[in-house]
């Protein structure tokens, strides 16, 4: 794999990253306003449904703009986010698709759904291989992942924070496809779409504590903030005493190469991932990002589901 950690961390952001994914281009579907990305691969599945939101396109008021913001909060109204998901599923050509989203815990939780849930449900990834159901998984900063097996025609929708990138949600995502739908990692397509990027998602050392001693490939996914050119960006990472170097207080973590690398770890091709470089946080006139934005950030949707 190759090494970018020779750069900036504020120019790394702009830098092509080849070793962060397949980066074939995304394509876009714009429908009165509302705005779609969608991986090439997917859409040539005539019996699969999937997309990424986007911020434009919706009604919800957001200090003044107008944006589509498709998960409650506080500061919108219930009417608004159902008309914003009105128009994105209609978008989608996916109206008569049942929505199902999770309320999301930062959790390892899987759901199976062989129909619509009666009641609000918590966890963090859902699967199906049900037509009708639109699997749902909602985000500002966090990474929406959308696996799809083309041969047994099984879904997933996964949310993955650091807490579920942590505890694998993606590798336990598969277990779920393979034991209930006896999918092949090696079958499988997966979509890693918009999150905050390793240039803006800024973590404390504890949590990269936590990944290194859990992944052996951590290292890659941390880069430490930086002005220079410092030859050896993670040198707090070695096993130095106390007091030789003093640590930074925080880092900079990459989920998407973590997710990614999880996927690959779990026998998926890398031919078969493929990665949105749109960060939330750089791009706020097109995504959402509660790290910049606080509690008055919208949330984006990504969803997934048989016709
Ligand atoms: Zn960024």
């Amino acid at each position: 794999m190759a090494s970018t950690k020779t750069v900036t961390a504020k120019r790394s952001a702009r830098k092509s990253r080849p070793d962060v994914g397949v980066r074939i281009a995304w394509t876009e579907l714009s429908v009165r306003g509302v705005r779609i990305l969608q991986v090439p691969a997917l859409s040539k599945l005539s019996w699969l449904i999937h997309g990424f939101s986007t911020k434009p396109g919706g009604v919800s008021d957001q200090n003044g703009e107008r944006v589509l913001s498709l998960g409650f909060t506080e500061w919108d109204t219930k009417d608004n986010v159902l008309e914003n998901r009105r128009r994105f599923q209609s978008a989608l050509g996916a109206s008569d698709l049942q929505l199902v989203s999770l309320k999301q815990i930062h959790s390892d939780v899987i759901r199976l759904f062989d129909a619509a849930p009666s009641q609000s449900c918590q966890g963090d990834a859902s699967v199906t291989n049900r037509p009708g159901l639109l699997l749902g998984v909602q985000t500002a900063d966090c990474v929406p992942i959308l696996l799809v097996d083309p041969k047994k025609r099984a879904v997933a929708s996964i949310h993955a924070g650091w807490r579920g990138t942590l505890q694998r949600i993606v590798v336990k995502a598969i277990g779920q496809l393979q034991m209930h739908f006896k999918s092949k990692p090696g079958d499988l397509f997966a979509a890693i779409g918009p999150s905050i990027g390793g240039c803006c998602y800024e973590v404390g050392t504890e949590v990269a504590t936590q990944f290194l001693s859990q992944f052996a490939e951590a290292p890659e996914w941390f880069d430490e903030f930086r002005t220079g050119d410092e030859p050896n960006p993670i040198q707090w990472l070695n096993m130095m005493p106390p007091g030789h170097q003093p640590p930074p207080k925080n880092v900079l973590l990459d989920l998407r190469k973590a997710n990614r690398a999880q996927l690959l770890g779990a026998g998926v091709r890398a031919s078969n991932i493929f990665v949105s470089g749109l960060c939330t946080a750089c791009r706020r006139d097109l995504l959402f990002s509660y790290r910049k934005e606080g509690p008055q950030s919208g949330r984006l949707l990504s969803v997934i589901g048989l016709r």
